[in-house]
């Protein structure tokens, strides 16, 4: 997209040429339109719980709900409500990403941050009866610590909550050449492959009402993508429906040394 200026050149009152600029402004465009279509997004995911806790808040209020399912329906506002909670936390984590300037690369090890994470999320694991292993070991790399923590967090809360009861969840840290390489596959659900381009992008969703069950706000893969963007990385993805789901992200160790002079 290109913005056009011309400006005339006179000399005693006549025209003797023109000055013609072209400026790109392809890029924000781009830009402009994503933020809109985000605010969009954002308004439209934020009134649908909002509407739902309304409704029912309504009902009971003007006494239409019966004694017996009082409690049904407080449950359902509490669950709306949560899911706001997440929403939010998201969008907050999302937009955190922006403020790129106070993340300083350090020496981190990848094993550690995924060992921690990992600690993290035994519960939601051992509620479906998930085995999760991490294997590999010290894998040290220059990089930001805490959005590691997110990538991997993200990733491995997904190979969770799209995975069957009994199923199983393994991350391997390892170097492969000059790659420092993290990898969650699971034996889930799968993702079909017309899906797969799209996973990434803000608030897609592959199953809306399966992502709504297990707490799903569409946010957590594009927190990985911009994550891994900002610490140069590369994002791999492998998966066939029913068989489950591999995703490999790797940092080139260089890369990050350059960022970091
Ligand atoms: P959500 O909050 O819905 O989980 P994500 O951005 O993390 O959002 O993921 C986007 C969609 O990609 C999910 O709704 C789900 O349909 C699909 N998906 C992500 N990870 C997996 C996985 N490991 N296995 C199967 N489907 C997945």
């Amino acid at each position: 997209e290109y913005q056009i200026h011309i400006n005339r050149i006179e000399s005693n009152g006549s025209v003797i040429g023109a000055v013609i600029l072209a400026f790109d402004i392809t890029e924000a465009a781009f830009a402009e339109r994503n933020r809109r279509e985000f605010t969009a997004n954002v308004s439209h995911e934020l009134k649908t719980p909002l509407q739902s806790i309304m409704g029912s808040a309504e009902l009971m209020e003007n006494g239409l709900v019966k004694p017996e399912d009082m409690t049904r329906f407080v449950g359902h506002i509490r669950t709306e409500a949560g899911r706001l909670v997440t929403l939010i936390d998201d969008i907050i984590r999302l937009s955190r990403l922006d403020e790129k300037c106070d993340m300083p690369f350090e020496n981190v090890d990848l094993y550690e941050v995924a060992s921690d994470v990992m600690a993290g999320l035994a519960d939601i694991a051992a509620a479906k009866d998930i085995e999760v292993t991490l294997t590999g070991g010290t894998v040290s790399v220059k990089s930001v610590r805490r959005l590691l923590a997110e990538i991997i967090f993200n990733l491995c809360d997904n190979a969770i909550k799209y995975n069957k009861n009994g199923g199983t969840v393994e991350v391997a840290i390892s170097r492969q050449e000059n790659n420092a390489v993290i990898a969650v596959k699971d034996s889930g659900i799968g993702i079909p492959p017309e899906h797969q381009a799209r996973i990434f992008e803000r608030f897609y969703r592959v199953d809306k009402s399966r992502s709504k069950e297990s707490g799903g706000t569409g946010l957590g893969l594009s927190i990985v993508k911009h994550a891994v963007q900002y610490l140069n990385g590369k994002i791999d993805l492998q998966s066939s429906p029913r068989q489950g789901t591999m995703i490999q992200i790797s940092f080139q160790e260089d890369k990050n040394d350059v960022v970091n002079v």
